[in-house]
C-alpha cells in the first residue's frame, strides 16, 4: 500500500510543480514514506534522514517530509529527535501535502496526523493516477477495525474505510487506458470491503465482477484479506472470474488456536481449514500463501509444533514470516516477551519449512508450459521480467513488444525465488 501511496503522492505534489528527481543532491524536497509495522523500520527512518542530512551539511537544506504510518505514530517525538525533519504527515492526511509546502517557512514545523481518510479519497478521485505499470496497485479500502493485540495499523491508519465504488471504478479504467493489464485491489483488509450507495452494498465481489468486463484487463488480484472476512460471494468469485488469479495470500499467523486467541485474531485455524478447502474444491489448482508470527508472548512449543504442522498440511507457496515485534500502543507491548534466541530459531525453522514447500512448488513448474505476463525489461541485461498466476517471478528472454502481454513459457529452470524459461507462444493467452 506504501508503494500506491508513494504514487499518489507524485501525482498530487505534481499538481504544483514537483518532478521526480535522481539527483539527490540537489533536492528542493524528499519525502520518505515509512511503514510502523515492526520496530526496525522506525530506526531505518532515522537512519535515512541521517545520510540526506550529510549530503546537505553544507548547503540549503531541502524541505524534509517524513510521511506514512511512523509519522503518524511518532508525530512531534520525530521533530524533536531529529531538526532536519520539517514536516510529517500521516497515510490519512497526505492529501494536504500541497497546502503544506506551498506555505512551507524554515523554522516552521508542520505536523498533519488526522484521520480524514474521507477527504483523502475525495482528493484522490479528482487527481489522475499516472501509473502506467503493467501490472498496477488500486486502493479499495483503508484502516482496520479488528485490533489484533500485537498491530499498530488501527492506530496508524484508523478505522476501516472503503473508497465509493464508482471511484474505484473510474481509476480502474484510468489504468487500463494507461496499459494495466493486471490490477490488484489493495487494503489493510481488502475483502472487507463495503460501500452501500441507494440502498445497495458493493463489497470486493462486486468490484472484482465489475473489472472481469473490461477486455484489456487480463488478470485480477486482491491483497491482504483476513480469514473472517472471507464471504461466500468472494468464495463464489472462483467459480465464476475468469480473471481472478488461483493465488490467495490469507495471513494466518499461528497454527494455535490458543495463540490466536491470546492474538485476539477472531478465527480458528478450522475456519481457515474450511475456507481453504472450499476454494481447493472449487479449482484444484488454487495455491495460498500466508504471513505468520512466532515467539508471540504465550506461544508456548506445543503452539509452534502445531504453525509447523499446518504448513505441512496447506503447502503455502510463499509467506511471509516475523517474530513478535512490540508495538507500543497496542494491548500484547504490555506482555512479557520471550527469549529472543528462542524466536530465532523458531523463525529459522518455520522459514526453513516455508522455503522447502516454496522451492518444491518452484520444482513442480519445470519442464511444464505456463502463462506469463510481462511487466518489463530487467535494467542491464537482455532479459524480461514477469510473473505467473501464482506471482512468481520469472526471468526469460524476450522483446520490447511482449510488455503487457500474456506469453506461453517454458520453464527450464529454477531458484527459491525466481523461474526461468523461454517463450514457446506469443499469441495471447485468452
Ligand atoms: N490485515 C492483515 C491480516 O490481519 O491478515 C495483515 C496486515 S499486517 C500490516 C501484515 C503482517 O505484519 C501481519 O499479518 C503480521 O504477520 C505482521 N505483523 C503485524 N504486526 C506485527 C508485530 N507487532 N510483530 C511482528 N509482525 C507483525
Ligand atoms: Fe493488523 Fe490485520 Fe489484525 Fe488489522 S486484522 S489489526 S491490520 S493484523
Amino acid at each position: 500500500m506504501n508503494e500506491y501511496d508513494s504514487k499518489r503522492i507524485f501525482d498530487i505534489v505534481g499538481k504544483i510543480g514537483y518532478k521526480k528527481t535522481d539527483d539527490q543532491e540537489n533536492a528542493d524536497c524528499y519525502i520518505i514514506n515509512t511503514c510502523h509495522i515492526r520496530d526496525k523500520a522506525k530506526e531505518k527512518v532515522y537512519h535515512e534522514v541521517g545520510r540526506i542530512k550529510n549530503i546537505y551539511s553544507n548547503k540549503n537544506k531541502p524541505i524534509m517530509v517524513i510521511a506514512g504510518c511512523v509519522a503518524q505514530a511518532e508525530n512531534q517525538e520525530m521533530l524533536k529527535r531529529e531538526p532536519f525533519i520539517d514536516v510529517v504527515i500521516g497515510p490519512q492526511s497526505y492529501h494536504k501535502i500541497n497546502k503544506i509546502l506551498k506555505n512551507f517557512q524554515i523554522n516552521k514545523k508542520e505536523e498533519e496526523t488526522e484521520f480524514d481518510t474521507i477527504s483523502k479519497f475525495d482528493l484522490l478521485e479528482k487527481t489522475k493516477n499516472s501509473d502506467n505499470a503493467v501490472s498496477s496497485f488500486l486502493t479499495i479500502q483503508e484502516g482496520c477495525d479488528k485490533f489484533c493485540h500485537f498491530c499498530v495499523v488501527p492506530y496508524t491508519r484508523g478505522p476501516e474505510c472503503s473508497r465509493p465504488y464508482k471511484t474505484i471504478l473510474a481509476e480502474a479504467e484510468e489504468l487500463i487506458k494507461n496499459g494495466a493489464r493486471e490490477i490488484t485491489l489493495l487494503g489493510q483488509n481488502v475483502n472487507a470491503y463495503s460501500f452501500t450507495e441507494n440502498n445497495k452494498e458493493f463489497r470486493i465481489s462486486s468490484i472484482i465482477n465489475e473489472l472481469e468486463n473490461y477486455s484489456e484487463l487480463k488478470r485480477i488480484r486482491y491483497t491482504t484479506s483476513h480469514p473472517i472476512d472471507m464471504t461466500e460471494d468472494l468464495i463464489d468469485c472462483y467459480y465464476s472470474n475468469k480473471k481472478l488469479m488461483p493465488f490467495i495470500h490469507l495471513p494466518i499467523q499461528s497454527g494455535s488456536n490458543k495463540v490466536l486467541k491470546l492474538m485476539n485474531r477472531k478465527h480458528k485455524v478450522e475456519d481457515y481449514l474450511d475456507i481453504y478447502s472450499k476454494l481447493v474444491k472449487i479449482n484444484s489448482s488454487i495455491k495460498f500463501s500466508s504471513d505468520f508470527m512466532v515467539g508471540y508472548p504465550g506461544e508456548e512449543k506445543s503452539d509452534f509444533e502445531q504453525t509447523i504442522k499446518l504448513v505441512e498440511e496447506i503447502k503455502f507457496i510463499n509467506s511471509f514470516s516475523f517474530i513478535f515485534s512490540s508495538r507500543p500502543g497496542t494491548k500484547a507491548s504490555k506482555l512479557k516477551e520471550y527469549d529472543i534466541n528462542q524466536s530465532k530459531e523458531r523463525l529459522v525453522e518455520l522459514q526453513s519449512n516455508l522455503f522447502k514447500n516454496q522451492i518444491n512448488h518452484n520444482k513442480s513448474l519445470i519442464n511444464k508450459n505456463i502463462d506469463v505476463l510481462i511487466e518489463n525489461k530487467i535494467e542491464k541485461q537482455n532479459k524480461y521480467f514477469g510473473r505467473n498466476e501464482y506471482l512468481n517471478p520469472v526471468i526469460l528472454d524476450g522483446d520490447k513488444n511482449d510488455i503487457g502481454k500474456i506469453v506461453r513459457v517454458n520453464i527450464e529452470n529454477c531458484n527459491q525465488n525466481s523461474l526461468f524459461g523461454k517463450i514457446t507462444n506469443k499469441m495471447e493467452a485468452a
